[in-house]
């Protein structure tokens, strides 16, 4: 038997994030990976402060965006790569108003430090009403990180590609195969609901699809630009254009409503011929109070579910899994608007 501190099981957001408090105070642990492409792994890699439809900011914004740049430099320590692209969001005004509505808006006191003042004209795409810079805004390389990451897990043998059976977890000696642990966490995105320990969580799958594109006319700037979805340069000419959302489809299979809606999309602001060179889809894991779902198994007191990142994997996963760990090694009680306690009724 080998003793860990904790077993994770997952490989997204959710798992790499707690993994990294993990790893920072020297605990030991290994994490299952089924190696299926995660939610994660087809994300755009945004990273904003804004709600870009009506202009408004969230919970603890600024400090998220903190917490995930001082972490992505730990991780950088140890794995030797930056993954932060300083690349601000440009969203295209559709209208007039929309830009009374930016500039009324970008001198409240919470969107201040985020909504830029200046407006610029983007060269090569349509903007006939120019663009607001997202201050703060940036982009993980997204392929970057979880290749970094993984390579760093699979060489300290915190690694195990396999798929977590839930029947060979045998909760009376808190052990799984040949791993006696301390701590269980369960960062499965919608795959939680294959979990008999916390199937019943209300997370629901949302899918999105992105396209990758090659543009003819490349665009002059490293930015990402904003209209109905997001696009921005990977490589070369080659640009990832999404993501889409859809509540209704559960299937393992591309959507070709999703691709035609990402065609008129890009046709809408981009007036040059451009190919589709990939599709890609995954499915947000999403709850109906837009918060993560955090919290103990009621029953087996070392056994922890971290879910619901919804459409803000990386801002969500790197701030709450702190809020986690301390959660389980100090007893700092989580905030009741992430706490799985929120749906168990008094
Ligand atoms: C098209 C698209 C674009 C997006 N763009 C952004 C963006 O720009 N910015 C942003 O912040 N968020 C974005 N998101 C949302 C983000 O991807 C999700 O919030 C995030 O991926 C959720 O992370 P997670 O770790 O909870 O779940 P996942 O990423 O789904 O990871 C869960 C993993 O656990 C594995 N797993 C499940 N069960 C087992 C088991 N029994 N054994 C072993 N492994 C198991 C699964 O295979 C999966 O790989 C986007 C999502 C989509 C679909």
């Amino acid at each position: 038997m080998e003793n860990v501190d904790y077993i994770i099981v997952g490989d997204g957001y959710a798992a790499l994030f707690f993994a990294h408090q993990v790893i920072k105070n020297n605990k030991s642990f290994v994490l299952y990976s089924e190696g299926k492409q995660s939610a994660s792994r087809v994300s755009a890699g945004i990273i904003n402060p804004v709600v870009l439809k009506k202009f408004t900011t969230f919970w603890k914004a600024q400090e998220q965006i903190d917490f995930l740049k001082e972490t992505l430099s730990e991780i950088e320590k140890y794995t030797g790569q930056n993954y932060l692209i300083d690349a601000p969001i440009h969203r295209i005004f559709h209208d007039e108003s929309e830009q009374q509505l930016w500039l009324k808006k970008s001198s409240n006191n919470d969107l201040i430090n985020f909504l830029d003042q200046n407006f610029a004209h983007l060269e090569v795409v349509k903007n006939d009403f120019n663009s607001g810079k997202v201050n703060q805004s940036a982009r993980l390389d997204v392929n970057g990180f979880f290749i970094g990451l993984f390579s760093f897990l699979e060489n300290h043998k915190y690694f195990i590609k396999e798929k977590f059976i839930y029947s060979d977890l045998n909760t009376a000696d808190q052990t799984y195969k040949h791993f006696k642990f301390k701590n269980i966490l369960f960062c499965e995105g919608i795959g939680v609901k294959e979990n008999p320990f916390f199937s019943d969580i209300p997370v629901n799958p949302n899918k999105g699809h992105h396209i990758k594109v090659n543009l003819s006319q490349p665009l002059p700037e490293n930015i990402t630009i904003k209209k109905k979805h997001f696009l921005f340069p990977i490589h070369e000419n080659t640009y990832f254009y999404g993501g889409t959302y859809d509540r209704e489809q559960s299937h393992y299979e591309v959507d070709s409503s999703a691709v035609d809606q990402l065609t008129k999309g890009l046709k809408e602001f981009y007036p040059y011929d451009f190919n589709i060179e990939e599709v890609n889809f995954g499915f947000r894991p999403t709850v109906r109070d837009r918060r993560p779902i955090i919290g103990k198994h009621n029953e087996h007191q070392y056994m922890y579910v971290f879910n619901g990142l919804g459409a803000r994997g990386i801002l969500n996963g790197c701030y709450f899994s702190k809020s986690l760990y301390d959660y389980i090694e100090k007893g700092i009680p989580l905030h009741e608007e992430i706490s799985l306690e929120r749906f168990i009724s008094k």
